[in-house]
C-alpha cells in the first residue's frame, strides 16, 4: 500500500488534499493522470449501465438538497457511525474498526458489522480491554452515534429553515425525481435510474488513501420493477453477474481477488430483503467496492408520505397503480480506481527488467482505463529531425487517437519508459535515426516490452486497433 500511494503522489495520481496548508484529513486531489483514470472509469460505467442498456436513463441531481429528504430516507437519525474517543490522546475513530482492527491482527474470524452501541462499547471497555492504536492507553469515553451528514446553511438567516444536505448518496436523487422521469421520458417497468456524482460523508476514520473519504464519487442505479412482474431474486442474480463482469471485463480486474459477502440479519437494513457486498482484496483485507441491495417499495413510500405525493406509476395493461420495488447497485468510482491501481501493481523480476534501477515498477491497466494512451519520444533531444518528426507523429496522433498522448524528450529513452510504465502506458513511440530514412518507428509494448516497427502512416490505425 505505501508503495502505491508513493507511486499515486510521484507520478501525479493522487495527492493528499489542502496539502501546502498542512492537509485536511480524509480529503485528496487528483493529478493529471488521476484524473484521466478517473474520468476513464466513469466513462466506462456510463457506457455499460446507461448507454449500452435500453432499459436505463440517467440524471444528474443537486449536491445541495432539501432537508426533509433526508429526514425521509432516515439520514438524519440513521446515518449515523458508532464513534469512540480516546480521552488522553483525542483520537476519535469508529468503534468497529477499533475492533476489527484488533481481531484482524491476531486473526479473529468474528463479526463485528451490525453490532449496537452498547455491545460495541462492552467489547472494547471490558471483554478485549482494548487500548488506542495511536497512544497505546485505555482511556475511552463511551461508544456514541455520529451523524455522517454535512449540514449547509442557505442564504444569510440561520436556523432551521435555512437547512439543507450535501448529498450523503446519491440514490435519493434517483427517488425524489422517480415522478419526472417518468412523467417527461418513455420508461416503464421494469426500468432504472442511473447517477454518476459526488457524496458527502463526514467521515473521521484516516488511513488507506482514498478508501473512504470526506467526499467521493458514487455510481448508482435505482432500478424499479413491479414485484407482481418480475422475480426479485432473478433479478438480484442479474444484477451480481453484470457488476462482476464489468469489473473483470471493462476494468481488467483478476477475479481472484473478487468475492460476494452476504449481510447478515445484523447488518442489513431493517426495510432491505437481501443486501450482498461484491469485496476486493485490498492490500489491508477484503473490503467493501459495490454494495447490492433490495430495498423493496421503502424509499418511493417514505417520500411519498414525508412529500404528501403520489409516487406510483401505472401499469398500462392493467390499468392498476404500482408503488415499484427497487434494486440498487451502489459504487464508489474513488474505490474502483484504488482497486485498479492495487490490481494493476508490479514490480519485474530486476533480472528481466530494463528500468534504470535494475527493478521495473509497471502498471499493467487495461488500455482503455489507461491515462495515457501513447507517449511519443524523440531518440535524441538535440537532434533537429528526429524532435521535428517526433512533435509531427505527436501532432498527427493526437487528432486519431481519443484519450491523451504525450511527448516526452527528456533524459535517456530507458528512464522515458520507465516513466511511462509507471503510469501505465500501454505503447511508446521512438523515432530513431532509421525513422528518418525510411519512415518507419518502434512501437514498444509496456507489456511484453517487445519492440515493432511500423510505418508511421500505418500507427493511427494499429494504434486504435490495439486500444479497442
Ligand atoms: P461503509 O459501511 O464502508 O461506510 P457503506 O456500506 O455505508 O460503506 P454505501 O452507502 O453502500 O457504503 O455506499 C456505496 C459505495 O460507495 C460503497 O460500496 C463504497 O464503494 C462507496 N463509499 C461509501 N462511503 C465511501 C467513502 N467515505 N469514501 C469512498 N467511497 C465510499
Amino acid at each position: 500500500m505505501e508503495k502505491i500511494v508513493a507511486l499515486c503522489k510521484r507520478r501525479g495520481f493522487i495527492y493528499p488534499g489542502s496539502e501546502i496548508y498542512g492537509g485536511v484529513a480524509n480529503t485528496y486531489d487528483y493529478g493529471p493522470v488521476g484524473t484521466e483514470l478517473l474520468s476513464n472509469i466513469k466513462n466506462a460505467w456510463w457506457k455499460t449501465f446507461v448507454h449500452q442498456r435500453d432499459d436505463i436513463v440517467g440524471i444528474e441531481a443537486s449536491l445541495i438538497s432539501h432537508q426533509e429528504i433526508w429526514k425521509a430516507s432516515g439520514h438524519t437519525t440513521g446515518f449515523a457511525d458508532a464513534m469512540i474517543d480516546c480521552k488522553n490522546c483525542k483520537l476519535r475513530i469508529r468503534a468497529d474498526h477499533v475492533i476489527e482492527e484488533y481481531y484482524s491482527k491476531r486473526s479473529i474470524k468474528e463479526k463485528v458489522e451490525g453490532k449496537s452501541l452498547d455491545a460495541l462499547d462492552k467489547i472494547i471497555q471490558n471483554d478485549l480491554g482494548i487500548v488506542c492504536p495511536n497512544c497505546g492507553k485505555h482511556k475511552w469515553t463511551g461508544v456514541r452515534k455520529f451523524n455522517l451528514l454535512f449540514p449547509v446553511n442557505l442564504g444569510i438567516v440561520e436556523g432551521d429553515q435555512s437547512l439543507a444536505y450535501l448529498r450523503g448518496e446519491t440514490a435519493q436523487g434517483m427517488f425524489v425525481n422517480f415522478q419526472n422521469v417518468v412523467d417527461s421520458t418513455r420508461v416503464r417497468l421494469p426500468f432504472g435510474i442511473a447517477q454518476l456524482g459526488k457524496s458527502f460523508r463526514n467521515e473521521i476514520t484516516p488511513g488507506n488513501s482514498i478508501f473512504r473519504t470526506l467526499e467521493f464519487e458514487q455510481g448508482e442505479i435505482e432500478y424499479f420493477f413491479d414485484p407482481e412482474k418480475s422475480d426479485w431474486e432473478k433479478l438480484f442474480d442479474e444484477w451480481k453477474k453484470s457488476m462482476w463482469s464489468f469489473v473483470v471485463k471493462e476494468l481488467g480486474v483478476n477475479e481472484k481477488n473478487l468475492r460476494w459477502r452476504e449481510h447478515g440479519d445484523e447488518e442489513r437494513s431493517f426495510y432491505s430483503k437481501r443486501t450482498e457486498d461484491l469485496e476486493y482484496k485490498f492490500p489491508f483485507g477484503f473490503k467493501e467496492l459495490w454494495g447490492l441491495a433490495y430495498r423493496t417499495d421503502y424509499d418511493l413510500r417514505q417520500h411519498a408520505k414525508f412529500a404528501n405525493k403520489d409516487l406510483s406509476i401505472t401499469d398500462p395493461e392493467t390499468g392498476k397503480k404500482v408503488v415499484p420495488h427497487v434494486i440498487e447497485p451502489a459504487v464508489g468510482i474513488n474505490r474502483m480506481l484504488l482497486m485498479i491501481l492495487c490490481d494493476a501493481y508490479r514490480e519485474d523480476d530486476p533480472s528481466t527488467s530494463s528500468g534504470p534501477s535494475g527493478n521495473r515498477v509497471v502498471l499493467k491497466l487495461h488500455p482503455k482505463l489507461a491515462p495515457v494512451k501513447v507517449a511519443v519520444f524523440p531518440l535524441l533531444a538535440n537532434k533537429l529531425p528526429l524532435v521535428k518528426m517526433a512533435k509531427d507523429v505527436y501532432r498527427d496522433l493526437k487528432k486519431h487517437i481519443n484519450g491523451m498522448i504525450t511527448l516526452d524528450d527528456r533524459g535517456n529513452i530507458g528512464k522515458r519508459y520507465y516513466a511511462q510504465d509507471e503510469i501505465g502506458t500501454p505503447f511508446c513511440i521512438t523515432i530513431d535515426f532509421q525513422s528518418l530514412e525510411d519512415k518507419t518507428v518502434t512501437v514498444r509494448d509496456r507489456d511484453s516490452m517487445k519492440q515493432e516497427r511500423v510505418k508511421i502512416e500505418n500507427l493511427g490505425s494499429l494504434i486504435t486497433q490495439k486500444l479497442a
